[in-house]
Formats: structure tokens, sequence, C-alpha cells
């Protein structure tokens, strides 16, 4: 596997950092995961868009021009095998002495990137659908930042893995007016089907605002598929019709117990069989252009 750190690209077993490095110390970074079909890296713009407003939440200075990244990435995807990978980039603030506040003078960034391949959700998770569980989100109240300090995702997924589920979808506790309230899963979005209606929660500073959810939002405007995007109350998620899960590695997958309770049916429904046939279409359709 080839990476790229500060400026060369060289084999996985030679990449290290300083323990001093900011990202080690504090998790004082922010990172992007874009995925590559067919050697082309998927929403290029819009994930470097991303990366630009997590930098910006953090007041770290981009290392690097659109231009500049778009010429990285594309060595990183030539540099390493398989047609379809994912990447993954990962900015932090440098290497300093351990202190809270920002180095003084600021110091260089330290930039990693590397390539895994990526692998289609296996066709029986598709016919079958994932399982999930519901907990807490007891994050941070910037969860639009990309931020490497991943920790409560990382317990709040363990969750998930202990219960014998694929992902944790997270419930904010709300105040009177909202009672509680969806916001996403650990490592996903969530949208609620209900009554032919596709529900989206409103991408605000408590939800990633996923690559894939603004595709799937897209995708339903595009072929009148009827949405709305708003708060959605616990009991929705938990009295859903169907429930899809997205992201750039899973793409959109039916999520068909909660909880150990099925949701509806307990099989994948209709809108996700829909979605998920024009999701395809879509990615094949901006492949196929230059
Ligand atoms: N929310 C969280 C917390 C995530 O970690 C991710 C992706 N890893 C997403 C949403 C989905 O974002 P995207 O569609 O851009 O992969």
């Amino acid at each position: 596997m080839t990476v790229y750190l500060n400026g060369k690209f060289m084999p996985l077993e030679e990449a290290y950092i300083p323990v001093l490095d900011r990202g080690f110390i504090f998790g004082d970074g922010v990172y992007e995961v874009i995925p590559v079909y067919s050697k082309h890296a998927f929403r290029l713009h819009e994930h470097l868009k991303r990366l630009q407003s997590s930098l910006d939440g953090i007041r770290l200075n981009n290392p690097h021009t659109e231009a500049e990244w778009t010429k990285l990435i594309t060595g990183l995807v030539a540099g390493n095998p398989g047609d379809d990978q994912y990447l993954y980039l990962h900015i932090t603030r440098g290497v300093a002495k351990r202190d809270h506040a920002f180095p003084q003078p600021p110091v260089k960034p330290t930039v990693f990137m590397m390539s895994s391949p990526l692998l289609p959700p296996a066709p029986e998770l598709l016919a079958r659908g994932a399982s999930a569980v519901t907990a807490e989100d007891n994050r941070w109240l910037r969860c639009d930042i990309k931020a490497i300090s991943l920790l409560p995702n990382v317990l709040l997924r363990q969750q998930a893995v202990e219960a014998g589920c694929a992902e944790t979808i997270l419930i904010r506790k709300g105040n009177d007016a909202t009672g509680d309230f969806m916001t996403e899963g650990a490592a996903s979005n969530i949208f609620v089907v209900k009554n032919g209606t596709l529900l989206a929660p409103p991408k605000d500073n408590l939800m990633l605002p996923g690559i894939t959810y603004d595709v799937v939002l897209e995708i339903a405007a595009a072929n009148k598929i009827p949405f709305q995007v708003r708060k959605i109350a616990k009991s929705e998620v938990l009295e859903a019709d169907e429930l899809l899960l997205t992201s750039s590695t899973k793409e959109v997958l039916p999520v068909t117990t909660v909880n150990g309770n099925p949701v509806s049916t307990g099989k994948p429904g209709v809108m996700f069989a829909r979605m998920h046939s024009l999701y395809q279409n879509y990615k094949r359709e901006v492949m196929r252009q230059p």
C-alpha cells in the first residue's frame, strides 16, 4: 500500500509521525473519506469543500489548494491497486511542545493520506438489511466538523457491535418543545421513511453533513420522491416504515431491526429498493463523465 505523508509517497511501513503531533496528543485535526469508483474520486469537489469547512471549524489553514489536493489524490489513486478504493485524508495542527493552545508561531500541519480497497456492501446484507441499536447522542455540539477526535463515536459504535448490530442510531435529548430527536448514526446518516415520504434530519451543528446524504436528497428531488428535511422524533424512528443508512463506504443500506425489533415488516422496503437502484444508476452516470 502506498500512502502520502507530508509531501512524499511511501510504503505504509515507512510512514511515521513524531509522538508530539497534536493529532496524537490532542486529537487536534480533521479528516475526510472519499470513495473512488473506476479510479475516479466521487464528488471530489464536495468532499474538499467539506474538508475546508472542517478546517475552518478548527481554525486551521488549508495546507493545499483544491488543484493541489486533486493532483495529490490522483497520485494516491494511481499508486494503489484496484479501480474502487476509498481514500482517507487526515490533517493535524502539526508537531509542537505539548500545550493546549495553538502553537505560536503556527507550525506546519501534518498531512497524511491512505487508500484502502472499496468493497460494495455484500448482497446478503442488502437483501436482509442491517441491524441497529439506539443510544443517547452524548457527543459535543460541533458534530458538523469531521474531527479526528472520535472517542464518543468509537464508544457509541462499540455498543452496536456488542449488541451484534451494525450501527448505533444516535438520539439527542431534547427539551419540552422538541422532545428527543434523531441526529445520525455513529458513522453514517440515517433517513426515516413514513407513508412514502423520505424524512431527513436538518444539516446543523448536531450532525455531519454527509456527502451521500446530499446525493440521496438530490436523487429524491430529481425523481419526484416526496421528502421532508426536518427534526425527526425518536418515536418516528421506532415507528418507521423503513430506515435507510447512508455513508460513502456503505452507500445506501436498509436498516431492518432496531433494538431487536423489526422495522415494520423487518424486510428492506420499496423506498430502499428504489433509492438503491437510482443511486447505482447515478454513480454509473457520474463515472462515465470525464
Ligand atoms: N455521520 C458520521 C458521524 C460519519 O462518520 C459519516 C461518514 N463516515 C457520515 C455521517 C456519512 O457521511 P458521508 O456520506 O460523507 O460518508
